[in-house]
C-alpha cells in the first residue's frame, strides 16, 4: 500500500534520510524505532506526502506522491491520512471539538453532525472534557489525545502518527495507544507509529529499525551452523 524507494532527503548540509526503502502493505501496524534524530519523523513526513524527499520515489497504491502538486497531495492526504504529528499542529485558534470537527466538514460533514461526532471521538480517547478548551490551555497529553482523536474521525486507510504517547504518563500513554490500536485493528486501517518506546513497538505487527537516515538491516535469525565444511578445509 505504501511504498518508499530509495528515499533520501536533506535539510542544508544535515543529511535526515540516505536511501532508505521500505514497503508497507494494507492492513499492517508497523512500528518505526531508531535514536533520536535517525529520520524516522522525516521518514513518516516523507511516506504521508508532508515532505517530498530529494531523491527517490514515494508510492501510495499506484499513486506517485513525490510527484504530485502541492494541492493534488494535500487532497489526496484529506481523503486518505490520519495524521499525528510529533510536534503538535492543532489549529490554535479553534477548540478541541472544532478542531476536530474541521476536517469531517472538508469531508462532506454539515457542522453540527461534525461536531456531535468530534465529541464522540474525544470521548472515546478519554478527553471528552477537552472539547471546549483551545490548544493553548491543554496538558502535553491532553493535546496528543485530541490530535490522535481527529486523525482517527475521519477514518482514514492509512493513520501515521509520530510518537502519539510520547507526552503522556504511562497509564494514559497505554490508554491512548490502546485506543488507537483498538480503531485501527478493527477497520484494517494501516498504521505507520514512530516511538521510541520498546514496549509500544511490541504491539506492532512489525519493527523496523532507522538508524543514520536508513533501515538497520534485521538481525539476522539464528540458525545452526552449518556441519557441512566447505570444500578447501575439508
Ligand atoms: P527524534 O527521535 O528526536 O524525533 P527523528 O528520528 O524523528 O528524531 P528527524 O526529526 O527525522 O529524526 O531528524 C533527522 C535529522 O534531520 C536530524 O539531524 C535533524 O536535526 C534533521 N532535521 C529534521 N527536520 C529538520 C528541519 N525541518 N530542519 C533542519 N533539520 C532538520
Ligand atoms: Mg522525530
Amino acid at each position: 500500500l505504501l511504498q518508499a524507494r530509495d528515499i533520501a532527503k536533506s535539510f542544508g548540509r544535515t543529511p535526515a534520510l540516505r536511501g532508505l526503502s521500505l514497503t508497507i502493505d494494507a492492513g499492517e501496524v508497523v512500528a518505526v524505532t531508531g535514536p533520536s534524530g535517525s529520520g524516522k519523523s522525516t521518514l513518516l513526513h516523507c511516506l504521508a506526502g508532508i515532505t517530498r524527499p530529494d531523491a527517490g520515489e514515494v508510492r501510495f497504491g499506484d499513486t506517485r506522491l513525490d510527484r504530485l502538486d502541492e494541492e493534488t497531495r494535500t487532497r489526496l492526504r484529506r481523503d486518505n491520512f490520519g495524521v499525528v504529528l510529533q510536534f503538535g499542529h492543532l489549529v490554535p485558534e479553534l477548540t478541541a471539538a472544532e478542531n476536530i470537527a474541521l476536517p469531517l466538514m472538508f469531508a462532506g460533514a454539515e457542522r453540527r453532525a461534525a461536531h456531535a461526532a468530534a465529541v464522540e471521538w474525544l470521548g472515546r480517547v478519554g478527553a471528552v472534557e477537552c472539547a471546549h478548551l483551545r490548544p493553548g490551555d491543554l496538558s502535553g497529553g491532553q493535546a496528543q489525545r485530541v490530535a490522535v482523536a481527529r486523525a482517527l474521525a475521519t477514518e482514514p486507510s492509512v493513520i501515521f502518527a509520530d510518537e502519539p504517547t510520547g507526552a503522556l504518563d504511562t497509564i494514559a500513554g497505554e490508554q491512548v495507544l490502546a485506543r488507537l490500536l483498538d480503531a485501527v485493528r478493527s477497520r484494517g486501517t494501516t498504521l505507520v507509529l514512530v516511538t521510541h518506546d520498546n514496549q509500544v513497538a511490541a504491539y506492532a505487527d512489525r519493527e523496523v529499525i532507522v538508524r543514520d537516515g536508513r533501515l538497520a538491516e534485521p538481525a539476522e535469525p539464528y540458525r545452526e551452523p552449518d556441519a557441512t565444511l566447505p570444500e578447501a578445509t575439508r
